[in-house]
């Protein structure tokens, strides 16, 4: 059994690669497609593999990726950003791309933690099906709940294919969704800093 048939079968209901091979086949039938000849012969096995890379979040532990912090920071308690973070998603509903930015914040306690940290954990949650606003929360809440800073922001900005390639064919449109904790929720100066920060306007503003 090799390493991907053995996670397969310690997930319950999961079905096999071979399963999932034979899936993507079905759709390219039922797309008036041969999934025989030469061109797709390959295909299955790429969409099942770009299935792993879209949906790796699900085996990443976002609590886990935040539990390495330093304490010594110099009594630094000032805003830390990583801005402009690339989110690439999918939408629950279409499996659809949702691709764009996250803006992520907080006002450390006594704790603070690598930024490549801060990015992963957006990962993990993105590379699952998702509605831009649980995503949202989801980054948000985590950071806050393993942290414990004073205060959590979280910005994304994306456009959803299912929105600009299909359906109502806009492209050129972001959706932005926001979720603030503590001090970013309860006080407007660390609020407008926060967006000085990041140079942009604050959603709804
Ligand atoms: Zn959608």
């Amino acid at each position: 059994m090799d390493v991907l048939s053995e996670v397969a079968a310690g997930t319950p209901g999961r079905p096999s690669r071979e399963e999932a091979e034979e899936a993507v086949r079905v759709l390219l039938r039922w797309a008036h497609e041969d999934p025989a000849r030469e061109g797709l012969h390959e295909t299955p096995d790429r969409v099942v593999r770009a299935f792993e890379e879209c949906f790796s979040g699900y085996e990443i532990d976002p609590v886990a990726v935040l539990e390495r912090t330093f304490e010594e920071i110099e009594g630094y308690d000032e805003i830390v950003l990583l801005r402009d973070i690339r989110v690439e998603s999918r939408c629950e509903h279409h499996m659809l791309p949702i691709i764009g930015k996250a803006h992520v914040a907080y006002l450390p306690g006594r704790r603070v933690v690598g930024i490549s940290k801060l990015a992963r954990v957006v990962d993990a949650y993105a590379r699952r099906l998702q509605i831009q606003e649980k995503l949202t929360a989801q980054i948000a809440n985590t950071i806050n709940d393993v942290l414990q800073p004073r205060g959590v922001a979280v910005m994304v900005e994306a456009e959803h294919h299912c929105m600009t390639t299909r359906g109502v064919h806009k492209p050129g449109v972001a959706m932005v969704t926001s979720r603030m904790l503590g001090a970013f929720r309860d006080d407007a100066a660390t609020r407008r800093e926060l967006f000085a920060m990041i140079g942009g306007h604050p959603p709804g503003a």
